[in-house]
């Protein structure tokens, strides 16, 4: 057996490893074939080794020919059910192996020395095993942790890589607000959509009143969670728009909203503002809260026009955000300039 797999230097090549399984270990245990076929299916699948072709397309003629032989010579209802069993259970094998070597692409180190443990471990069983069942049942057993590790590697990979994407492109302080680079990103984008075709785009630029304040008189922690809190007011507002939440700056965040103009979008300003305004903000020290904190923003609202590039759509929403500060703050204020 092993002297086969060898020769053909094919031993660690589960695909091929269950092709000569089957034809020397399962095959011969199957009763319903006289001597004389067995070692025809045997003669005729050696040739095709002998190819030394080992391609998938090769063995999938393999297969389809041990599938062809095993049909044939089928008399009795008993006899085709019989077969029927020990033809699923080669091909399941055959497949679930194929299953594998396909989840195989683009491996890890780590995965790849698993993998190939486990084909020395499926040659093992092959070799130390003549029951059919108890192969076929080990092979399995092994087939199943393997997929089950793979899986969850899989999973650790995708975890990994949504974490990444979370540093890259999310602030690590107000984590449901993107960060600046992807607020540009996201920009760029929407601006080169807007040059093409139809479509309104507009941005608001928001600003804590007086945040020094906050920060003096209760400490950067307590203003860290007065930013944290107005994240999760503004978030909660621009999902029922989809709209798009960022970080500018410091206490400087941005909301950038496609197919709203700036009439409607200043009456959404409006509503964060008033949201803003009534929210039931306190400090905790030690586990304790303290009593309401009022705060308000001021908020800059802008709509792209014809030829503006993502920069001048910022700072026209700037310019906004600067005379609402400039009227007296806790207000929105739209873009009036040209
Ligand atoms: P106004 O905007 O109304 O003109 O007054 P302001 O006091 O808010 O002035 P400004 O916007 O210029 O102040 C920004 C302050 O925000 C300065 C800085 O200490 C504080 N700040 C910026 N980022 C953070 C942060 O992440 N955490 C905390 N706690 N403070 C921050
Ligand atoms: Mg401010
Ligand atoms: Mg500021």
């Amino acid at each position: 057996m092993n002297e086969v797999l060898r020769k053909f230097g094919i031993e660690h090549d589960p695909d091929w490893v269950a092709v000569v399984l089957f034809v020397r270990n399962l095959l011969t245990k199957l009763s319903i074939y006289s001597y004389e076929k067995k070692a025809e299916i045997q003669r005729e699948v050696t040739k095709e080794l002998a190819k030394r072709d080992f391609s998938p397309e090769h063995f999938d003629q393999v297969v389809a020919m041990l599938d062809m032989y095993i049909m044939q010579n089928i008399g009795t209802v008993e006899l085709e059910d019989a077969l029927a069993q020990e033809k699923r259970s080669a091909v399941q094998l055959l497949n679930e192996m194929d299953e594998i070597i396909n989840s195989m692409h683009g491996t890890t180190e780590r995965q790849q020395r698993r993998l190939d443990a486990f084909k020395e471990h499926t040659v093992g069983v092959i070799q130390s095993n003549s029951d059919k069942s108890v192969i076929v049942a080990k092979v399995r057993e092994m087939f199943t942790e393997l997929i089950v590790e793979f899986k969850e590697e899989a999973r650790e990979l995708q975890a990994k890589a949504e974490m990444l994407e979370r540093t890259a492109n999310f602030d690590p302080l107000l984590t449901e607000l993107h960060n600046r680079r992807a607020l540009d990103a996201f920009l760029n984008q929407a601006v080169r959509e807007q040059a093409e075709g139809e479509g309104t785009l507009s941005m608001m630029m928001i600003d804590v009143d007086f945040f020094k304040r906050v920060n003096d008189t209760h400490g950067h922690q307590a203003g860290d969670d007065l930013l944290r809190a107005l994240a999760r007011i503004l978030t909660a507002h621009a999902t029922l728009y989809q709209g798009f939440t960022a970080r500018y700056g410091g206490e400087e965040l941005a909301l950038v909203v496609k197919n709203m103009d700036q009439t409607i979008a200043a009456i959404k300003a409006e509503a964060i503002r008033a949201g803003v305004e009534s929210y039931d903000f306190r400090i905790r020290t030690d586990g304790k809260l303290s009593s309401r904190v009022d705060f308000t923003v001021s908020i800059g609202v802008a709509q792209w026009r014809e030829g503006w590039d993502a920069g001048k759509l910022v700072s026209a929403a700037d310019a906004a955000l600067y005379e609402a500060k400039n009227s007296g703050r806790n207000k929105v204020c739209e873009y009036t300039g040209s």
